[in-house]
C-alpha cells in the first residue's frame, strides 16, 4: 500500500524510476513519451546533463540561504539573465516555488502598489471565465474553472470574471476576427465602469490559456485593446505565463506575439522545467519604485524564495533555451507539430478544432463538428483518452474543461522542445489509437 496522498485516490499509478530525453520509464521499465511535458513542464525533456550538473554544483557550494538575510549568485544571476529577455519596463524579480504562488503574489503586489500611491479604494480584480491561475485560496478566485472553484466558493475572495477570448467557440457569424477580438476586449471597460474604475486594481488573464481550454491564443488585437483599458483606468495588467511562457509558445515570453507587455508577468514550469520548483513574478519598475518609495517593504514572503538551487536550475534553464536556439525550435516544431495534426486529425469527426502556438498545442474535441456540441460530461471522453494514450505510452493531457460555462473536453499538448521530427510522428501515432479506441470515426 502506497502512503503517498496521490491526486485521484483511488488511482494505481505506475512508479516513474527513471526519465530519457522525452520519455518517462516506470518500474516495469515501460517507456512513455511524455507528449505534454507532465503539464507543460518539462522543456528540456528528463535527463538533460547541463541542468542537472548546475544543480549538483549550487549544493555542493551552497544549499540554502534564507533571502531574509542574504542573497544569491544564481538568484542575481537568474533575475539579471529574465530582465534582460523581459518584454516592456518589466525590471524586477521575485522568487517563488510554483505558479499558484507567482499569482497569488501578484495580486498582492498590486493590492500593495495601489495603498502605496494612496489609492486604497482599489480592491478589486477583474479575470475571466475561461482560466485558471492556481489552487491557492487567491489564484483559485481568479481563475473561472468551475469545478475546481465548487468546492470551496465560500472561502473565495469576489474577482469578477468577463468573457475569455475563444474564437472557435464564441466568434459569431460573419463577425471579422478582429471585431471579435475587440467586442470582448471591451467587455473589460464594461466591467469596470460597473465596479467603478476608482475600485478596480487589477486585470488577470493567460495571453495562451492552457489549462481549461487547450492552448486559446487570443485573436489579433485583442490584448493590446486590453492593454489601453488598462491604461485608461489605471488598471494592472497581470499576465499569467506559468503554462505558456518560457518559450512554450515559440516566444521566450507569450505575450511578445501579442505586441503587449504586463505590468505584472508570472512564470513557472517551464522556468525549472522539471528540475526543480521554482516560478517567478516579474514586475514594472513603476511598481517597484512605489514600494521602494513608500513602505520599502513587499508585504510578502515564503521561507523558500530565492532559493540557490531552484534558481541555480532555472538559469541553467534559461541558459539552455537561448544558447541552444530552443525558443525557435519550439516555433519550428510546434509548425510542424500543427501540420502532423491536421492532416492526421483535421478530417476527424470528432475533433472541431485544431490550436495552439510553438509547442503548446490543442485539439478540441466535440460530438458534431457543425454544431460544435460537445459531449455530454457523463461521457468522460477526455479521461478516457488519458488513460487510452497512457496505455499506449503516451502521456497527454485531455481535459474535461468547461467552455465558458458549458462542458468542453480538449487535449493538450506540450512535448519537450528537443523532440526530433519522428517522435512528432510518434504522439501522432499513439494518439491515433487512443482516439480510435475512444472516439471511432463512424
Ligand atoms: N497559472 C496557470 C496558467 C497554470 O496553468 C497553473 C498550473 O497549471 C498555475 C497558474 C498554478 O501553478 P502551480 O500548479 O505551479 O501552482
Amino acid at each position: 500500500m502506497s502512503h503517498v496522498f496521490p491526486r485521484h485516490t483511488k488511482a494505481d499509478l505506475p512508479i516513474a524510476v527513471a526519465g530519457d530525453g522525452c520519455y518517462l520509464i516506470d518500474a516495469n521499465g515501460k517507456r512513455y513519451f511524455d507528449g505534454s511535458g507532465g503539464a507543460a513542464v518539462s522543456c528540456l525533456g528528463h535527463s538533460d546533463a547541463g541542468v542537472t550538473a548546475a544543480i549538483q554544483a549550487q549544493v555542493g557550494k551552497l544549499a540554502f540561504a534564507h533571502t531574509g538575510f542574504m542573497t544569491s549568485e544564481p538568484a542575481e544571476a537568474l533575475a539579471d539573465l529574465l530582465i534582460s529577455q523581459a518584454p516592456g519596463d518589466l525590471d524586477r524579480v521575485y522568487f517563488v516555488s510554483g505558479g499558484s504562488e507567482a499569482t497569488e503574489a501578484a495580486i498582492k503586489l498590486a493590492r500593495q502598489y495601489h495603498l502605496e500611491r494612496g489609492d486604497s479604494a482599489r480592491r478589486h480584480v477583474i479575470a475571466r471565465r475561461q482560466s485558471y491561475h492556481g489552487n491557492t485560496l487567491g489564484a483559485l478566485a481568479a481563475g473561472g474553472n468551475a469545478w475546481r472553484r465548487q468546492q470551496f466558493a465560500p472561502l473565495l475572495i469576489d474577482i469578477s470574471h468577463i468573457a475569455p477570448c475563444y474564437e472557435y467557440v464564441d466568434r459569431g457569424d460573419g463577425e471579422s476576427r478582429y471585431d471579435y477580438g475587440q467586442r470582448v476586449a471591451n467587455e473589460l471597460e464594461a466591467e469596470i465602469l460597473r465596479l467603478g474604475p476608482e475600485t478596480v486594481m487589477a486585470f488577470m488573464a493567460e495571453p495562451v490559456v492552457g489549462a481549461t481550454s487547450g492552448a486559446v491564443p487570443a485573436v489579433e488585437g485583442y490584448f493590446k485593446r486590453i492593454r489601453e483599458i488598462c491604461d485608461q483606468y489605471g488598471v494592472l495588467l497581470i499576465l499569467d505565463e506559468v503554462m505558456c511562457g518560457m518559450g512554450r509558445t515559440g516566444h521566450l515570453f507569450a505575450c511578445e506575439a501579442d505586441g503587449v507587455a504586463p505590468d505584472i508577468l508570472c512564470i513557472a514550469k517551464g522556468l525549472g522545467a522539471g528540475y526543480q520548483p521554482i516560478g517567478a513574478m516579474l514586475c514594472s519598475r513603476q511598481i517597484y519604485d512605489a514600494i521602494e518609495g513608500g513602505s520599502g517593504f513587499f508585504q510578502h514572503g515564503h521561507t523558500y524564495i530565492g532559493h540557490p538551487v531552484a534558481t541555480a536550475a532555472g538559469l541553467a534553464v534559461v541558459r539552455a533555451l537561448l544558447d541552444r536556439g530552443l525558443v525557435q525550435r519550439s516555433a519550428e516544431m510546434g509548425e510542424t507539430l500543427h501540420a502532423a495534426l491536421v492532416a492526421r486529425f483535421g478530417q476527424h469527426p470528432h475533433v472541431g478544432d485544431l490550436r495552439g502556438r510553438g509547442l503548446f498545442r490543442g485539439i478540441e474535441l466535440v460530438a458534431d463538428r457543425d454544431s460544435k456540441m460537445p459531449f455530454d460530461p457523463a461521457l468522460g471522453v477526455a479521461g478516457k483518452l488519458k488513460k487510452a494514450a497512457f496505455e499506449a505510452g503516451l502521456i497527454c493531457y485531455p481535459m474535461a474543461g468547461t467552455r465558458d460555462g458549458r462542458n468542453g473536453d480538449h487535449i493538450l499538448l506540450a512535448p519537450p522542445f528537443i523532440l526530433s521530427e519522428d517522435q512528432i510522428g510518434e504522439i501522432t501515432d499513439k494518439l491515433e489509437v487512443a482516439l480510435g479506441q475512444v472516439l471511432p470515426g463512424e
